[in-house]
C-alpha cells in the first residue's frame, strides 16, 4: 500500500533547502534562475524598508531579468508563482511544532526535549550541503 502524500508544505521546503544548501550558482543558467525564484525567490522577503544599503530589494530579480531576458510579464509571472509557494510554505513551522507536540504526547517525552529538537533542525538547515540527509528527517 502506498504511503500517505507528504503535505506541500514539506516539499517546497525540502525543494527550498536544497536549493539554498547548494553551492551551485543558480544564476548563471536561465532555468537554474526560474527555479530558485519560484523556490526561494531573487527579492528580498525581509518585511522591512527596503534599503540598497541594507539589503538588495528587487536587484537580483530585475538582474536575473536583464542577464535572461525575461520580459516585465514573465518576472509579473515569477512574482506570483513565488508568492503561491511563500503562501503554500508558510505553515511549515506550525507543520512541524504540531508534528513534535503529537510525537511527545505519543511517548509521553518531556516539553523541553521537543523544544531541543528545533535547534537541531536550524543547524540542520543551515549546514545541509546535500539533499541526502532527507531520508534521515522524520
Ligand atoms: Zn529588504
Amino acid at each position: 500500500m502506498a504511503e500517505e502524500p507528504a503535505p506541500l508544505v514539506e516539499v517546497f521546503e525540502s525543494l527550498a533547502r536544497v536549493l539554498t544548501t547548494s553551492s551551485r550558482d543558480w544564476g548563471a543558467y536561465w532555468a537554474d534562475a526560474w527555479l530558485y525564484g519560484v523556490l526561494v525567490g531573487w527579492d528580498c522577503e525581509e518585511a522591512h524598508e527596503h534599503d540598497g544599503a541594507w539589503c538588495g530589494g528587487d536587484a537580483a530579480t530585475r538582474g536575473m531579468a536583464e542577464q535572461h531576458g525575461w520580459s516585465e510579464d514573465a518576472v509579473a509571472r515569477l512574482r506570483r508563482y513565488r508568492a503561491a509557494v511563500r503562501a503554500a510554505s508558510a505553515g511549515f513551522e506550525e507543520l512541524r511544532a504540531a508534528t513534535r507536540q503529537h510525537i511527545a504526547a505519543v511517548y509521553g517525552l518531556p516539553a523541553e526535549m521537543v523544544a531541543g529538537w528545533d535547534a537541531i533542525d536550524k543547524a540542520r538547515v543551515t549546514d545541509d550541503t546535500t539533499a541526502s540527509s532527507e531520508e534521515t528527517s522524520a
